[in-house]
């Protein structure tokens, strides 16, 4: 599914929270604006020799998008897979690379598949 084909399930209003209200709001009423965010931040990033693209900062990069603020890889993410993401779902990397917002280096997962993320980013000294 993409942002394009974007529409509520039958089970929309019984999952409600806070978050999934915020990015429901995103994909019907700004998906435009956040599309044209998302282009934004991949023409700002570079491409480095192992692929990744990233933006130029120590610590990833936030994006601020009416009213919240999101890691850019994870708002990257979410448009780009029109994904009604709660707190528990998480962005992951499978370049282990947290300043890179490379599309296809990213996909969803739980908290606990990003603690064993992390343990493997940490003993490959990433
Ligand atoms: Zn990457």
């Amino acid at each position: 599914m993409n942002l394009s084909g974007f529409y509520r399930t039958e089970y929309h209003d019984g999952l409600h929270n806070l978050s999934r209200d915020y990015w429901t709001k995103v994909f019907e009423e700004h998906s435009d604006a956040a599309i044209a965010r998302v282009s934004d931040l991949l023409h700002e990033a570079t491409l480095q020799a192992d692929g990744c693209m990233v933006l130029g900062a120590k610590t990833p990069r936030k994006v601020k998008f009416r009213g919240s603020r999101k890691y850019a890889y994870q708002f990257v993410h979410t448009v780009l897979g029109a994904i009604l993401a709660s707190y528990e779902d998480v962005v992951r990397h499978t370049c282990h690379n947290r300043n890179c917002i490379r599309p296809d280096h990213l996909i969803g997962g739980t908290r606990a598949d990003n603690y064993q993320d992390e343990q493997e980013r940490q003993y490959l000294g990433r």
